[in-house]
């Protein structure tokens, strides 16, 4: 969705949307999120979302992931569905980024229209950034580990060292 504007949402904005969402889900205070299983609660939850795992050759090298805001359909790559699964922290930050597309455009419905090339997208209107966003918001839970370590964040919330590191930074803000 590089190509693409959408109406502008902070980090405090997602944070509060992310919170809303966990609270609905019953897990505000859970320090982690199975993301894979989620996507079936998901499906069973909201009649405009379903996923499908799909073979690796379907998608090009460096996708891993798509959503399509109008179905609601998630795709993922079977290589990044299983690494999930098995608990890498790359793979589940995947599917929550896509998660953070289907809550952010189809469920919240803020509205996408198309960048003017010519002019460089502020980040909070970008989707992609608005995803990432929500990603680590959603894994990391403000309630639930605002005061956790580095350490902690990639044990206990199974993300990468990497993501635990820019949240860490982000809760302090
Ligand atoms: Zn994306």
């Amino acid at each position: 969705m590089h190509d693409y504007i959408v109406e502008p949402l902070s980090r405090l904005n997602i944070r509060q949307i992310v919170k809303a969402f966990r609270k609905f889900l019953g897990i505000k205070y859970e320090s982690y999120v199975d993301v894979t299983t989620l996507l079936d609660v998901l499906s069973k939850k909201f009649k405009g979302f379903s996923y499908q795992v799909v073979a690796n050759n379907t998608m090009p090298k460096k996708v891993f992931a798509t959503t399509d805001i109008n179905s609601g359909k998630i795709r993922i790559k079977q290589k990044i569905f299983d690494n999930a699964c098995d608990g890498d922290g790359f793979g589940r930050y995947c599917i929550a980024h896509e998660i953070g597309h289907f809550i952010l455009l189809k469920l919240c419905g803020f509205e996408l229209a198309k960048a003017d090339t010519h002019i460089i997208t502020p980040k909070y209107m970008d989707p992609e950034w608005q995803a990432e966003c929500f990603a680590g918001e959603f894994l990391m839970g403000y309630d639930a580990v605002k005061n956790y370590s580095i350490d902690e964040l990639v044990t206990k919330c199974v993300v990468t060292k990497k993501a635990a590191t820019y949240q860490y930074n982000m809760f302090r803000k």
